[in-house]
């Protein structure tokens, strides 16, 4: 029989634990490099302005009421997250075979596909994730009951991508696996294959007969430019490949807590693809009626207000260049900070990597001193935001991180 009693206490997630520790702190020079949010140069959140504009509009809108939205979500929010991230001219989107429902951001799209694969796959293949990666994506595909496993994917030695590592595995793997690529600004390590190393993936995909998920947290927010952050998505969409994928719009939009994304799937080309892509967009939104009944309306009106009117996407591209290029601005800063000190160690990948976050090489043992003797935050895996450093903190930092390696 079951009783409450036998429900054993979880673990707090270390990363809102890092948080808690965080707060609680009441040193001055705290610095807070855990922090998965967008902060602008003065370690605030930041509205982008376009949003502000949307949200005036909206507010503006006497039509406006508080009814439920379909259960695929908002038409015009999905139509255009399916153009901005697979390209307005995408072959899939001409040939009728991409199918998009509003999500819970990019949490409940990742869901929502490991959801459909773990019901509707015949073989339910084991997963492979990168290793490392987001933690939730073992959460997630484990809580549908599908099996996992990991990919190489860091190379602690070059801290860069172990193309070798990762081919040799995705060769190695059972033929039809799963396979979950985070699409851009790799979450934890930002480290991105080159366009010559994903065609060197795809083409073990194709070989192997494996199914690829791409995870898309952070279109132009990494790159500033949203088709180059695109770029893998689309190569393997042109290349005919079947794919799912999951938007998040929580970063680009920073519109976080309104969990606004989207889940993509695209069928492969073929005679049949248009009807079978139909069959899977009538599966997934009876999937989608059980889990939320229906999406969660104001952060994809906002998002539809600006992908729908030219101007207010040319001023978001613009907030996009400013969240990008602070972020990239701050690793040229930290790496030109460390090598004018003579920091122990080689520095270029902080700027090789790209996206919100930074694998800076720092064991626990350094993450740990950094903690308590300097007051800063960051994952014991030695993963820092690069958004939480400002000009008013980076010299600190440069300075803690030097003096901990020596
Ligand atoms: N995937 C990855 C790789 C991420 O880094 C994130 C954001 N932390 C997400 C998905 C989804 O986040 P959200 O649910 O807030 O959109």
């Amino acid at each position: 029989v079951f009783t409450t009693a036998q429900v054993a206490q979880a673990p707090e997630d270390p990363l809102f634990g890092l948080m808690r520790a965080y707060r609680q702190d009441s040193s001055d020079k705290k610095v807070d490099l855990g922090i998965g949010a967008y902060r602008d140069d003065n370690a605030k959140p930041w509205i982008l302005p376009v949003v502000q504009k949307a949200d005036a509009i909206l507010h503006n809108d006497p039509n406006l009421d508080h009814e439920y939205l379909p259960i695929s979500g908002l038409a015009n929010f999905t139509a255009a997250a399916q153009k901005l991230i697979l390209g307005a001219d995408s072959p899939a989107i001409q040939e009728n075979r991409a199918t998009s429902l509003q999500t819970i951001s990019g949490t409940g799209a990742v869901h929502l596909g490991a959801l459909f694969l773990a019901k509707f796959h015949p073989r339910r293949p084991t997963v492979y994730l990168s290793n490392p990666t987001w933690a939730n994506h073992n959460q997630i595909f484990t809580n549908v009951g599908l099996a996992i496993d990991k990919y190489p994917y860091f190379s602690a030695q070059t801290k860069g991508l172990d193309i070798d590592g990762m081919l040799s595995a995705l060769h190695a793997a059972p033929a039809g696996s799963i396979i979950v690529l985070h699409a851009c600004a790799h979450n934890p390590t930002g480290v991105d294959p080159t366009q010559d190393q994903w065609k060197q993936i795809a083409s073990v995909i194709r070989e192997r007969g494996h199914f690829p998920f791409f995870d898309c947290a952070y279109q132009g927010f990494a790159s500033g430019d949203l088709a180059r952050d695109a770029w893998a998505i689309r190569y393997f969409v042109q290349q005919g490949f079947e794919t799912c994928v999951a938007q998040s719009f929580a970063k680009n939009f920073g519109l976080y807590g309104e969990r606004a994304g989207a889940f993509h799937f695209v069928s492969a080309a073929g005679p049949d693809a248009a009807t079978a892509n139909r069959n899977i967009a009538s599966q997934l939104a009876i999937l989608q009626r059980s889990e939320i009944s229906n999406p969660p309306a104001y952060g994809s009106r906002i998002a539809s207000i600006v992908l729908n009117d030219p101007a207010l996407y040319a001023q978001w591209e613009q907030d996009l260049k400013t969240m990008s290029g602070r972020i990239i601005e701050m690793r040229r800063g930290l790496q030109q900070r460390l090598e004018a000190k003579g920091t122990p160690g080689s520095w270029n990948h902080i700027t090789s990597q790209i996206g919100m976050f930074s694998f800076t090489g720092l064991n626990e043992q350094q993450v740990q001193t950094l903690r308590e003797k300097w007051h800063i935050y960051m994952t014991k895996n030695g993963r820092i935001s690069m958004a939480g450093l400002n000009t008013h903190n980076i010299d600190y930092f440069a300075e803690a991180l030097d003096q901990t390696v020596r």
